[in-house]
């Protein structure tokens, strides 16, 4: 694994986001939801860096899978557990990829009735999408690579790396 995103690259972007969400959302109470698991860290740090009250919320969805991965079909595994109606939303993701997972959240949560709506994820892969989703801040876009740390997992582990880095896979010779 190399280092793609030192911790101090990551933590120097994520005041410089907390600081445009300050003026963006200046005089206003903005209802940050961060996607779990992987936008933990991300939501922790960005939440601390916004200086204005605001409030917090979870949910967790899953894909269905691979095969049916491309028809975007999304679970929901968490639900929220407070309402958005009049609220200034903003979806807190770790990584927009195809954007499946965020053009269904969008619409899901788009549909409970808040004033506002806007996504702030730290990386987007724009290369990789399948569906367009317009995110309105972006901590850093970065090329086709599988990346894990900072709350990013691979097989559920490295969530923890304060770091982000990029995995190279190395293919088995094939067997004689
Ligand atoms: P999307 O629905 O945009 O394709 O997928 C978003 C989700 O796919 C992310 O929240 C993340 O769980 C997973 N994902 C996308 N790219 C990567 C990657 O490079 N590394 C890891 N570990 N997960 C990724």
């Amino acid at each position: 694994m190399k280092v793609l995103l030192s911790f101090d690259q990551i933590q120097a972007r994520v005041l410089e986001m907390g600081a445009q969400l300050t003026a963006d959302y200046s005089g206003r109470e903005p209802h940050l939801v961060g996607v779990l698991k992987g936008a933990c860290p991300f939501m922790t740090d960005l939440a601390q860096a916004i200086e204005l009250p605001l409030t917090l919320d979870y949910i967790a969805v899953s894909s269905y899978g691979r095969a049916t991965k491309s028809t975007g079909e999304v679970k929901l595994v968490k639900d929220l557990d407070q309402g958005l109606e009049g609220r200034d939303l903003l979806i807190v993701e770790d990584i927009v990829d195809t954007g499946l997972t965020l053009n269904y959240l969008v619409n899901l949560l788009g549909a409970r009735g808040p004033r506002s709506l806007k996504v702030v994820t730290l990386l987007s892969k724009p290369a990789r999408r399948l569906v367009s989703v317009h995110v309105d801040y972006v901590g850093f876009t970065i090329e086709d690579e599988f990346v894990v740390g900072y709350g990013i997992d691979f097989a559920q582990r490295n969530r923890n790396l304060p770091h982000i880095g990029k995995v190279r896979f190395i293919e088995e010779s094939p067997k004689e």
